[in-house]
């Protein structure tokens, strides 16, 4: 916020330690990020995770909890101790887990160290969809038709509200996350009974029953902008992205530039982010995730956080994301303004999962035998290797492959070699799944809608 910037950026300078309250595959990407710019690192783990052997690499490596995460990586108390007890500065939390925690941005802030991350206000601001969406709407960001307030109670208003927008109409809840709190609406006769389920739904999973309403697209596709800001009121953007290869809205496939797209149609767009994160006192990266239908962009909501996905605008602007970030969070100025942001080529980026390609059931368990590709334009993140134990407890996600080159079908024919390069066995992946998506006609293509992997595997069961 700019009338609390002098307090944050005092705060902010000066850390040289950094707890990373994560694990897996970004654990190991910010304590890389961390050991280039020269800071210590602690980790903390959970009982589960006590044999990963990044652990070796931090200065620190503590357990502080079970297996389960809300008693290890979710539990606020046992990580500010665990900062306070190794005389950690600062606190990185990854993505998934507390990234996105108002609650616990304050907390370590009032503990005396810095989060690296946006202040708590501003999570809270993009944590509640209608508030989100009219802090957009007053930067002149666009988005999904539908009014940014919530729904009332009354009947015939809400029917009102609807026809005004035109079926299908989506409701929401202003809380939710993760895909779920919404419900797709037809036609009028399904109005009431959705509203009412979505907002017992709400108030049951997220604590609050308000809900918004706005127009459905039916095929757009998932179009997301990369903004980096320092505490000085610098701000800039790094690209696009375009994640529109999902299944359950799990990204599967994602890639820097969203093919097909001209300068001049995201560049607009692109400046309305950079001037919203200005107004809203915005620190750190983040990203502002759209719907792209018939050429027009439509916000729906801003990740406050470090995003999986982070690596295809690493390559393509040549900017170390993880390492800005960190930056910018110690009260560096940018040192860059729009005009010096270039990107260059196309990246593609693969998530491995390690779950059956056909049913996508979680697999856990020893990798027997690991061979990762290497070469030109290649990069893998990951935290795994033979002998490996893939637990049960935590996400899937156990490493990215990325392929950078000058062109999207460079890029395509390299991944699809380090596919085959690729060897994981003694557990299940998804890897026979993205080869065979990398011999799609329709990706190769590119431009490819939200629903077009559903659908692709609909086909082939
Ligand atoms: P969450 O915070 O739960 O991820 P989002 O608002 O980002 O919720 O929406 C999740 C997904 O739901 C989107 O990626 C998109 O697939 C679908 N969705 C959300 N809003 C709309 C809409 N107005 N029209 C069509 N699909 C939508």
């Amino acid at each position: 916020m700019p009338n609390g910037q002098n307090n944050i950026v005092e705060r902010e300078r000066g850390f040289d330690t950094v707890l990373i309250a994560n694990r897996g595959e970004i654990a190991l990407r910010i304590l890389k990020a961390c050991k280039d710019l020269g800071l210590k690192t602690v980790m903390v783990c959970s009982q589960a995770d006590r044999q990963a052997s990044y652990g070796a690499l931090a200065d620190t490596f503590l357990c502080i909890g079970p297996a389960s995460s809300g008693k290890s990586y979710l539990n606020k108390d046992a990580i500010l101790l665990a900062a306070r007890l190794t005389g950690a500065g600062a606190v990185h939390p990854g993505y998934g887990f507390l990234s996105e925690n108002a609650a616990f941005s304050k907390a370590v802030e009032e503990a005396g160290m810095v989060f690296i991350g946006p202040t708590a206000q501003s999570i809270a601001t993009m944590g509640d969809k209608i508030a989100a969406k009219s802090a957009m709407i007053a930067a002149g960001v666009p988005c999904v038709p539908g009014p940014d307030s919530e729904l009332p109670d009354d009947h015939a208003a809400v029917e009102a509200i609807a026809s005004q927008i035109g079926y299908p109409v989506i409701v929401k809840a202003a809380g939710g996350g993760g895909g779920r709190g919404m419900r797709v609406v037809p036609d009028a006769g399904v109005l009431h009974e959705s509203v009412a389920v979505t907002r017992e739904e709400a108030r049951q999973a997220f604590g609050s029953p308000a809900l918004y309403m706005e127009k459905f697209l039916q095929h757009p596709r998932h179009i997301e902008i990369q903004v980096l800001c320092d505490v000085h009121g610098n701000a800039v953007w790094l690209g696009h992205r375009d994640c529109s290869m999902q299944r359950r809205h799990q990204k599967v496939i994602e890639e820097a530039p969203a093919p097909g797209i001209a300068p001049d149609v995201i560049g607009p767009v692109a400046q309305a982010c950079v001037k919203a994160c200005l107004q809203i006192g915005y620190r750190g990266i983040g990203t502002f995730e759209f719907l792209y239908e018939d050429g027009g962009f439509y916000f729906i909501e801003m990740n406050t956080r470090l995003q999986v996905e982070h690596p295809v605008t690493e390559m393509t602007s040549g900017i170390d994301i993880v390492q800005a970030q960190i930056k910018a969070a110690q009260g560096i100025p940018l040192g860059m303004i729009q005009n010096d942001v270039m990107t260059e080529g196309h990246a593609l980026e693969c998530r491995i999962n390690a779950e059956d390609p056909i049913t996508f059931l979680a697999s856990a368990g020893m990798i027997t035998d690991l061979a990762l590709p290497s070469g030109p334009g290649i990069r893998v993140d990951t935290h795994v290797h033979a002998g490996y134990k893939v637990s049960p407890y935590y996400d899937s996600l156990i490493g990215k492959v990325i392929a950078h080159a000058p062109s999207r079908a460079e890029a395509i024919v390299m991944m699809r070699a380090a596919l085959a390069e690729t060897k994981i066995e003694g557990i299940s992946t998804n890897l026979p799944l993205l080869r065979m998506l990398f011999d799609d006609e329709g990706f190769a293509t590119g431009g490819t809608d939200i629903h077009y992997l559903e659908k692709w595997l609909k086909r082939r069961s």
